[in-house]
C-alpha cells in the first residue's frame, strides 16, 4: 500500500541531513511539494557578517485577507550515530513509526502542513484569503538569519498575516494534550570575577576571585523570583558552569568565571534581571564583569478566538480537550509574536525530541494531518 503524503514527505525530509547552516535539499522537498498543489514559493537567502548564509522559504497562495500562516523549521540538531539503534537520517519506519532526526522536531509537522493544505485546496478552490508557509532553515543554532529576517521581509514587501500556528512538539504525552499561546524568555549570564593572584599559603596578601564567585553565584541559585501566573509556571535560575581552569594546587587563581540560565515569565524583563542580579552580586564585593545572552523575552497570546478555534479542532479528532501551555524552552513564535502577529503552537509529542529515539507514530502524523485541515475549514469558513 502507498503511504499517504505526510509520511512520504516526512520521510524524505527526515534523510536529508539539515543540522544548520546546511539545509542538504529539505527545503527543495518542501518547494516542490508546495508548488505543486499551487503555492507561489520564494526562496529567501539570508546572510550576515559572521553567521553562515541561511536558506529560507515563504510560499503563498489565495489573495486578501484572512492571511493565515504556518511556520516550522527544517533544520534539526545533530545526531550521533553511535547513538541511535537505527541510522538518525534514514526515514525508517518499523512497527507504525517513523524513527529519525527531526521525525518529532519538527519535519513531519511541516509534511503535515502540505498534505493538509492539500486536501483542503482540493475541497476549497475557491477560499477566500492567504495561506502561507514560513519555513525556515535555522532554528535550533541562531535562529538569527531564519524567521526573524523572514518576518522583516514580509514587512518590506508589506504583507500582513493576521494568525500564524507554529507546528513545533507542543504535546507532553499525548497528541492533543496541550497547545503554546507563548513561551517563557531565555537569560543567559557569564559573570568573570576579578580577584588578585598569589600563594595559597599566605590568602592574606591575595584576594581569593573563586570564593567570591561561589558566594555571588549562591546569592541568585534558587531564589525564588516569583510564584508563577495563571498561564506561566514560576520563574527558574540554574547555575550551569564555574569555570577557573587552575591546575596548580597552591595559588589563588586572578579570576574565576560561572555561568547561569534564567527560564522566566512575564512578570520580569531582561533589564528587571539584569538589575537584580548586579544588586546580589555587589553585596560581595569584588570587581566583575557580567555578559549576557538573552535568546528572547517572555511573550503570552491571550487566550482568544484563534487558540479557541485551535482548541476545538484538536478536541475533535483527538477527542482530548488540550491545556493552554507556556512551558519548555523558546521558540521561532517569539518573533512572530513580536511582529503583531496573533501566534499558537501545535504539533506532535515532545516527549522523544532531541533524543536518539526520536520517533512518531503513523496514527499521530495522520491526526495531525486532519487537524490541520480542519484549522484551515475553521478558519476560512
Ligand atoms: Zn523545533
Amino acid at each position: 500500500m502507498k503511504n499517504s503524503k505526510e509520511i512520504d514527505i516526512a520521510q524524505r525530509l527526515i534523510r536529508c541531513k539539515s543540522v544548520a547552516p546546511k539545509d542538504d535539499g529539505a527545503l527543495r522537498i518542501v518547494e516542490k511539494e508546495c508548488k505543486s498543489i499551487g503555492f507561489k514559493c520564494t526562496k529567501l537567502r539570508f546572510s550576515e557578517k559572521g553567521f553562515d548564509t541561511i536558506n529560507n522559504l515563504y510560499a503563498e497562495i489565495g489573495n486578501g485577507k484572512p492571511h493565515f500562516s504556518f511556520a516550522g523549521h527544517v533544520d534539526v540538531v545533530p545526531a550521533d550515530r553511535k547513538e541511535w539503534s537505527v541510522d538518525p537520517f534514514s526515514g525508517k519506519i518499523k512497527n507504525n513509526f517513523l524513527t529519525g532526526r527531526g521525525a518529532v522536531d519538527m519535519k513531519s509537522a511541516i509534511a503535515c502542513f502540505i498534505s493538509a493544505a492539500q486536501s483542503y485546496l482540493e475541497e476549497n478552490k475557491n477560499f477566500k484569503g492567504k495561506i502561507s508557509m514560513m519555513i525556515t532553515g535555522d532554528e535550533e543554532t541562531y535562529a538569527w538569519l531564519g524567521k526573524k529576517k523572514i518576518l522583516q521581509w514580509l514587512k518590506k514587501k508589506k504583507i500582513k498575516i493576521n494568525n500564524c500556528l507554529v507546528g513545533e512538539p507542543t504535546n507532553l504525552n499525548v497528541l492533543g494534550d496541550q497547545i503554546k499561546i507563548g513561551r517563557r524568555g531565555g537569560y543567559n549570564g557569564i559573570v568573570e570575577v576579578h580577584g588578585k593572584e598569589g600563594h595559597s599559603a599566605w590568602p592574606s596578601r591575595t584576594v581569593n576571585p573563586v570564593s567570591a564567585l561561589i558566594k555571588m553565584l549562591s546569592n541568585i541559585d534558587k531564589k525564588n523570583l516569583d510564584k508563577g501566573t495563571k498561564h506561566f509556571q514560576p520563574s527558574i535560575i540554574s547555575i550551569t558552569s564555574i569555570d577557573v581552569g587552575n591546575e596548580a594546587l597552591n595559588v589563588i587563581p586572578a579570576r574565576a568565571k560561572g555561568s547561569f540560565n534564567i527560564r522566566f515569565n512575564p512578570l520580569h524583563t531582561t533589564k528587571s534581571l539584569t538589575k537584580w542580579i548586579k544588586k546580589e552580586f555587589n553585596k560581595v564585593g569584588l570587581k566583575y564583569k557580567l555578559e549576557t545572552y538573552i535568546s528572547g523575552n517572555a511573550f503570552l497570546t491571550k487566550p482568544g478566538n484563534f487558540s479557541e478555534l485551535i482548541r476545538k479542532c484538536v478536541k475533535k479528532i483527538t477527542k482530548r480537550n488540550p491545556k493552554y501551555a507556556t512551558d519548555g524552552g523558546t521558540s521561532d513564535a517569539r518573533f512572530i509574536h513580536a511582529a503583531g502577529i496573533s501566534v499558537a503552537e501545535f504539533g506532535l509529542c515532545g516527549h522523544s525530541m532531541h533524543t536518539s529515539s526520536e520517533k512518531v507514530s503513523l496514527k499521530d502524523l495522520k491526526d495531525l494531518t486532519k487537524i490541520y485541515k480542519l484549522i484551515l475549514e475553521e478558519y476560512f469558513k
